[in-house]
């Protein structure tokens, strides 16, 4: 038997008897009705009493047995045919065949060398962003810290740190914290902190809260933002409290978002608050868009978790807690979304925000 020798055709079977050899050619089924010519190129064969090759064209059909003078099985390897409307394979020689080969072997050393050096380069730009903190910041905090001072913010005495009832145990005093950091989201200091003290006064405790009717829970909680959604997440948070963690709330911050309801702001709050472990920084809108505003982050960022992890590379650890407070009060009263009090802010003159707002670029959004 022969091997396949040229596109889609195939020399199945080579019979030699004395000095004849017989070639069957088979046809693929797409070519079933094709004919053409077979090269056979005769190694060994005589050439004006030489050793040589030489080429013996004779016209084929469909599985036809061909008869070719030549006499040994090496012969038939070197069967060529010429089908029309067949791709034939490549006329190129071997040894230029080889040379894409060649190129690719030095694309993809090129290749191998880029991606050390991307990773080199990678390794260089963390390097890099770990030094990175922005200019000024310490100066910047100390003028926000003397502004909280200045004005009252409803966070200072309606956030979540001051929802839970004075004297609550260890565990109660946890689950009320939750509770009342799940209902602030989407929602003003003021109302969070009324719903949480009519849900204190019909008894906030884990037993309690499963033993009410939902229709109860909404009439204690509204109008919190979301309020239909957070009867059904207290109610589903409080059945897991009771069932995996023996009424008490979870002690990590991965449990903790994996309940229902409670995203990385809220955890990294609870964590803080209820179990005064700080292990991230709590980001909302306020402390994002702060942020941004004062250059805080490398690369301006799209949401809370980006600005979470950009203040969490460079501010130093023993800030992380405070510095939710301090930028939520500074935002609900001076660096508030729409209209920043640019002109009585003290860091009005080194704000990049600041320097856009006061050239004219953001003009409207000054206040008046
Ligand atoms: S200058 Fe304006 S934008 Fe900058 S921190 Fe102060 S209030 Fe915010």
């Amino acid at each position: 038997m022969a091997n396949a020798i040229s596109n889609k055709v195939q020399v199945s079977t080579v019979r030699t008897l004395r000095s004849r050899t017989t070639v069957k050619i088979e046809f693929p089924p797409e070519n079933s009705n094709a004919e053409g010519k077979v090269n056979i190129l005769m190694q060994n064969s005589k050439i004006k009493g030489k050793k040589g090759v030489k080429t013996e064209k004779k016209l084929c059909l469909k599985n036809e047995l061909l008869d070719t003078n030549k006499d040994s099985l090496e012969t038939a390897s070197k069967c060529k045919l010429e089908i029309p409307g067949v791709p034939q394979k490549s006329s190129i020689s071997p040894r230029k065949r080889r040379q894409p080969k060649m190129e690719e072997n030095k694309i993809s050393k090129i290749k191998k060398e880029i991606k050390v050096e991307n990773s080199e380069n990678q390794v260089l730009a963390d390097i890099e962003d770990s030094a990175w903190e922005p200019s000024n910041w310490k100066l910047v905090l100390d003028n926000i810290l003397k502004m909280r001072k200045m004005y009252v913010a409803p966070v200072d005495s309606l956030g979540c740190e001051e929802c839970p009832e004075e004297g609550a145990t260890p565990e109660v005093f946890r689950y009320q914290t939750l509770i009342s950091v799940m209902l602030s989201s989407q929602t003003r200091d003021q109302v969070t902190y009324a719903a949480t003290q009519r849900l204190i006064e019909h008894g906030l405790n884990v037993d309690n809260i499963l033993k009410t009717p939902d229709e109860k829970i909404g009439e204690l909680i509204y109008p919190a933002g979301f309020w239909k959604s957070k009867i059904k997440y207290i109610k589903q948070t409080t059945q897991i409290l009771k069932d995996k963690y023996d009424g008490d709330i979870p002690r990590t911050l991965k449990e903790l978002c994996g309940l229902p309801g409670v995203g990385p702001k809220m955890a990294n709050i609870v964590m803080s608050v209820a179990w005064n472990d700080t292990v991230g920084i709590a980001v909302d809108t306020h402390v994002h868009r702060i942020s941004n505003r004062l250059g805080w982050v490398k690369k301006p960022t799209k949401d809370p978790e980006q600005t979470r992890k950009a203040l969490e590379s460079w501010l130093p650890k023993n800030q992380w807690r405070p510095i939710n407070l301090t930028l939520v009060g500074f935002g609900q009263t001076v660096c508030k979304p729409v209209s920043p009090s640019c002109e009585v802010c003290l860091n009005n003159n080194i704000c990049p925000f600041a320097r856009s707002v006061l050239s004219g670029k953001n003009k409207k959004k000054v206040k008046k």
